[in-house]
């Protein structure tokens, strides 16, 4: 489908011509007219399918007709998602979608991990506010931020945002909003959280779920070796200059261990750095910049950043070590292939680990054939 035939505002389309989108993905087409009526919705897309900017759109163009000449601390949007990589990433797609706007529209993203005093002062006259849950509380008692003229609340990464994890800092935040509102969750996996999501989808909300088809699926081209714990290291370095690999994401399963691999692969002459939640928040900022702008070649990460982040055209991901849940596993996979490109993921598979690895796939309708490391030379 065309976006011009969404009924958005001309300085969007503008926009979404300069960023280079031709026609809306399916979730576009169906989520932003939805949205656009004020309905709460329920996207469940596939990673990398373009859900931001089918909150972002409508989000937009609602507020491009309603001008507000107060300027307060009181943002009438709030999206809330799970990392400051991902807040920073959804505050750009905001930003390019908003430019050369006929009114001014303030976006902000606050995260944690900086200082707070900058965030406090800038966020006079916010009215999208992007934000990870612990520092928008903070900032709330600080009284830099209130949170009761919110109109629109988007749950990005539903599933993760309502888990054990968070479900302490999303109930404050609930409390704190107005009842009547309109909420947008999104999430390429959604399958045991309802119970949770009750809470947040008060007024029947209209579930906009794209179905995978095998053809998308073939996007991202899985592979897998059998490898001991002591020579995936020399398999990761094999892996790296046989195939040439100028950018390649690998995953851990602890931020300790991505800092040992990330060391390895220095020492063996393939610059590598780590990210993961132990780091300062420049390190870790420095490092995706890095690797998002082509000029870092290998990125060593835990989950922290199997979410949502989106690097353009990456195309190898290597699975260092299994995740814990095939949900995790989708996220990871999901770096590449994405928007339309094809991408490669390998997974590094102990002989232990054969069943879970199994149980995985199985869960995502996958089928490889593994290779043996045992087999060959490096
Ligand atoms: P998701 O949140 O579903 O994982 P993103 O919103 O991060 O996906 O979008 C994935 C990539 O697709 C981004 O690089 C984005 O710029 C691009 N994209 C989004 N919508 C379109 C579109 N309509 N046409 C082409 N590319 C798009
Ligand atoms: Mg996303």
């Amino acid at each position: 489908m065309s976006f011009s035939s969404l009924n958005l505002h001309p300085a969007l389309l503008t926009n979404i011509e300069t960023l280079g989108y031709k026609v809306a993905t399916p979730i576009q087409a169906q989520a932003i007219t939805v949205a656009m009526q004020g309905k709460d919705v329920l996207g469940i897309a596939k990673t990398g399918s373009g859900k931001t900017a089918s909150y972002a759109l409508p989000i937009l163009n609602t507020r491009l007709k309603k001008v507000s000449i107060k300027r307060d601390r009181q943002p009438k949007v709030l999206i809330l998602l799970p990392t400051r990589e991902l807040a920073v990433q959804v505050e750009q797609v905001f930003k390019d979608l908003s430019k050369n706007f006929p009114i001014s529209i303030k976006t902000m993203a606050v995260y944690g991990g900086v200082s707070i005093n900058p965030q406090m002062k800038a966020l006079y006259g916010v009215d999208i506010l992007i934000a990870t849950p612990g520092r928008l509380l903070d900032l709330k008692r600080s009284n830099a931020v209130e949170l009761i003229k919110v109109e629109t609340l988007v749950l990005d990464e539903a599933d993760k945002m309502l888990n054990l994890g968070f479900e302490k800092e999303m109930e404050e935040i609930f409390d704190l909003l107005p009842k009547q509102r309109q909420n947008l969750l999104y999430s390429a996996t959604l399958t045991d959280q309802l119970t949770g999501l009750n809470k947040v989808l008060l007024n029947d909300p209209t579930i906009v779920k794209i179905e995978e088809n095998l053809e998308d699926d073939s996007l991202i081209n899985l592979s897998g070796y059998f490898v001991s714990e002591s020579k995936k290291g020399p398999l990761l370095r094999h892996l790296i200059n046989d195939l040439k690999m100028n950018q390649v994401l690998v995953f851990t399963s602890s931020g300790h261990k991505a800092d040992k691999v990330a060391g390895k692969l220095n020492k063996n002459g393939i610059e590598a750095l780590a990210i993961h939640g132990k780091k300062s928040q420049s390190a870790r900022t420095n490092a995706l910049a890095q690797f998002k702008s082509g000029k870092l070649r290998v990125l060593v990460g835990t989950d922290l950043i199997s979410r949502g982040i989106d690097i353009n055209e990456l195309p190898y991901v290597i699975n260092y070590e299994l995740p814990r849940s095939p949900k995790d596993f989708v996220h990871r996979i999901g770096r590449t292939g994405r928007a339309n490109k094809e991408g490669i993921a390998i997974t590094f598979v102990t002989r232990e680990e054969t069943h879970h690895f199994k149980v995985i796939l199985k869960k995502m309708k996958r089928y490889i054939d593994m290779i043996d490391s045992e087999e060959m030379e490096f």
